[in-house]
C-alpha cells in the first residue's frame, strides 16, 4: 500500500490529504528551478523542475492525497496535512513562546549616563548622570530572587546608557543573581550592550566572571566616520580604542563580540571599510568576532532626528551588500533566518528592564520617559503602570490583519511591539513602520545562503523573478504602512482601563 494510505472499515479510500503550507516562501530561479523556505519549520531545500511541478500540481488542487512523491515536501513542513488550521498553529507556538513562565529575560540599565556624544543616541547629549544607589541595587537584587523562583532558565542583559560606567552595580547584581541561580538549577546566561571603550582586559576578565558571554558593541564605519559619529562627550574619537580592546579580548577567549554597525545612507563604503579592517586584524567568526547591520532609525523625540535615514527597501538592498561581503570575510556565518524576532522583554509578561532609580519599564525605548514605566522594584504601583503594562500585554502580533496574514509572522512576531504600542513616540516613517530588512530582502537572503552552501551560483539568480520587492509587489505579501500600525496603536490607547 503506498505511503500514508490505508483502507477504513467501510472500504473508503482514506488516504490523508496534504495542503501547501502558507508559510512556504518559493523564489523563482532560472532554469525553472526554486529556493523553498518555510517559516515555520525553517527548512529550506533547492527545487528543480518537477518538484517544482509537483507544488502547481498541489497548488491548482488545493489539496490532494498525500502520496510518495511528496515524502520531502512533508518532511521539509512545505506540505501539511489539510485537515490543519496552520495558523492556529504558529499562534499558538508564538503563545507558549511569549508565556513560557520557565524563562524569565530582564534587562538592566545600572546608569543611563554615558562617556559618548553619539550624534543620533535616543538619549541626546543631556544625559543623566545618576547611577543605581545602593538602596536601589539592593531593591533590584530582591527583586530578581524573588522573581527568578521557579524558573528553569534566566538570561541578563546590561543596557545603559553605558553599563560599564556603573560596573560595581554590574558586579554585584551579577554575583547574587549568578548563586541563586546555580543554587536552584537554573540556567543563567548574560549579555552586554556596550560602546566598548572602557572593555579593556582586566574589565573582561571581570565580565567572564559574571558570565556574560557576548557583547555587542557599534562601530559605525572605517576611523574618520566613527570617530564623526560616536566620539567621546568631549568630541575625541574612540575607534582605536575599541578596536584594541576588541582584540585583546578576543584574543584571549575572554569574551564573544558581536559588532553592528548602523547604516544609513552616508556610510555604506566606510561599512566595506570597516570590513576591511576587521579583517586585516584578522578578526572573524574564528576568535569570537561577528558583525551585524541595522537600520539608524529615528524612534525617541531626544534623538536628533533623521535626515540620512534610509527607506526600508534601499536599507534591505544594501544590507544585501553587505552581508555578502561580511561573509567572504568570515564576519558573519549564514545568514539565518529568525524565530520570533518580536519577542523581547516588552512582550514577555515575566520580563523587564530595570533602569537606575528602581523602576520597570518594558521596553529598551522607553527608558527615557519615566511616564511610560510599569511598576518598580519597590513595588509601588501608580495606576498608569496597570494601563501602560496592560497595552504591552494585549498587543500581539495575531491581533492586527496585516502580521497574520505575513508569511514571515513565525520568524518576524511583529518584529518590534514599541512600534504599535508607542507609534506617537517614534518618529519619521522608518522609525514608525515595523517591518524588518527580511521582509524586504527574504529572497535576496536565502539565494545568499543557498550559494554559501554552494546550492546555486550567481547565473541562477533571474532579475526579473527573483527579487523580493517587483514591480507588481513583494514576496512576503503586505507590509505595514503608517495607516495600518496607526490603527492599531489608537486602538491599543483608546481599550478601556
Ligand atoms: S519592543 Fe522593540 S524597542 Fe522595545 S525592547 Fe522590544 S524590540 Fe526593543
Ligand atoms: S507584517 Fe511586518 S511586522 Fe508583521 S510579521 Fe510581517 S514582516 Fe513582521
Amino acid at each position: 500500500m503506498p505511503d500514508g494510505q490505508f483502507q477504513s472499515e467501510s472500504g473508503q479510500d482514506a488516504r490523508t490529504r496534504i495542503k501547501p503550507s502558507n508559510y512556504t516562501i518559493l523564489v523563482p530561479l532560472k532554469n525553472d528551478r526554486k529556493l523553498a523556505y518555510n517559516t515555520v519549520s525553517q527548512a529550506f531545500a533547492v527545487w528543480d523542475k518537477a518538484d517544482g511541478q509537483l507544488w502547481d500540481d498541489l497548488d491548482k488542487a488545493g489539496d490532494l492525497p498525500f502520496g510518495a512523491a511528496y515524502r520531502t515536501f512533508v518532511q521539509g513542513g512545505f506540505v501539511v496535512n489539510a485537515a490543519e488550521d496552520e495558523f492556529r498553529t504558529v499562534r499558538r507556538n508564538y503563545d507558549r513562546a511569549r508565556h513560557n513562565d520557565g524563562h524569565m529575560m530582564m534587562t538592566i540599565a545600572p546608569t543611563l549616563s554615558c562617556n559618548f556624544g553619539c550624534h543620533y543616541c535616543f538619549q541626546g547629549l543631556d544625559k543623566p548622570l545618576t547611577k543605581m544607589t545602593p538602596k536601589v541595587r539592593e531593591a533590584t537584587k530582591d527583586y530578581l530572587l524573588q522573581h527568578l523562583r521557579g524558573r528553569r532558565s534566566f538570561h541578563l542583559t546590561w543596557y545603559g546608557g553605558e553599563p560599564l560606567m556603573d560596573q560595581e552595580a554590574i558586579w554585584d547584581i551579577s554575583a547574587a543573581a549568578i548563586k541563586y541561580c546555580d543554587d536552584n538549577g537554573i540556567k543563567y546566561t548574560s549579555m552586554m550592550i556596550s560602546n566598548g571603550y572602557k572593555m579593556s582586559v582586566p574589565v573582561a576578565e571581570k565580565l567572564k566572571k559574571a558570565r556574560v558571554g557576548k557583547v555587542q558593541i557599534t562601530i559605525d564605519g572605517d576611523e574618520e566616520m566613527h570617530d564623526s559619529r560616536r566620539h567621546l562627550t568631549s568630541g575625541r574619537g574612540t575607534f582605536q580604542r575599541i578596536l584594541d580592546n576588541i582584540k585583546a579580548v578576543t584574543e584571549r577567549g575572554l569574551l564573544k563580540v558581536s559588532i553592528r554597525v548602523n547604516i544609513d545612507g552616508q556610510n555604506e563604503d566606510q561599512a566595506r571599510a570597516l570590513l576591511d579592517i576587521l579583517e586585516r586584524n584578522k578578526l572573524g567568526i574564528r576568535n569570537g568576532v561577528s558583525v551585524y547591520f541595522a537600520p539608524v532609525e529615528s524612534v525617541a523625540e531626544a534623538a536628533d532626528g533623521c535626515t540620512s535615514c534610509l527607506p526600508k527597501t534601499d536599507y534591505a538592498d544594501l544590507e544585501n551588500r553587505l552581508h555578502l561581503l561580511a561573509f567572504e570575510k568570515g564576519l558573519i556565518g549564514m545568514p539565518k533566518v529568525p524565530r520570533h524576532l518580536g519577542l523581547c522583554t516588552a512582550v514577555k509578561p515575566n520580563s523587564y528592564v530595570v533602569v537606575p532609580n528602581g523602576d520597570l519599564h518594558k521596553c529598551w525605548d522607553t527608558v527615557m520617559d519615566p511616564k511610560l514605566r510599569v511598576g518598580s522594584v519597590f513595588g509601588g504601583t501608580r495606576k498608569s503602570d496597570g494601563r501602560t503594562e496592560a497595552m504591552w500585554n494585549a498587543w500581539s502580533p495575531f491581533e492586527n490583519e496585516v502580521c497574520s496574514n505575513c508569511q514571515l509572522v513565525p520568524a518576524c512576531a511583529g518584529a518590534c511591539a514599541f512600534k504599535f504600542v508607542h507609534n506617537d513616540y517614534a518618529s519619521g516613517e522608518t522609525g514608525k513602520l515595523p517591518c524588518p530588512s527580511l521582509k524586504f530582502n527574504m529572497a535576496e537572503q536565502l539565494f545568499l545562503r543557498a550559494k554559501t552552501r554552494g546550492f546555486v551560483s550567481d547565473d541562477d539568480w533571474d532579475q526579473k523573478n527573483s527579487p523580493t520587492v517587483k514591480g507588481d509587489g513583494m514576496l512576503t505579501g503586505n507590509r505595514h504602512t503608517l495607516a495600518s500600525v496607526g490603527a492599531v496603536h489608537d486602538a491599543l490607547q483608546d481599550m478601556p482601563s
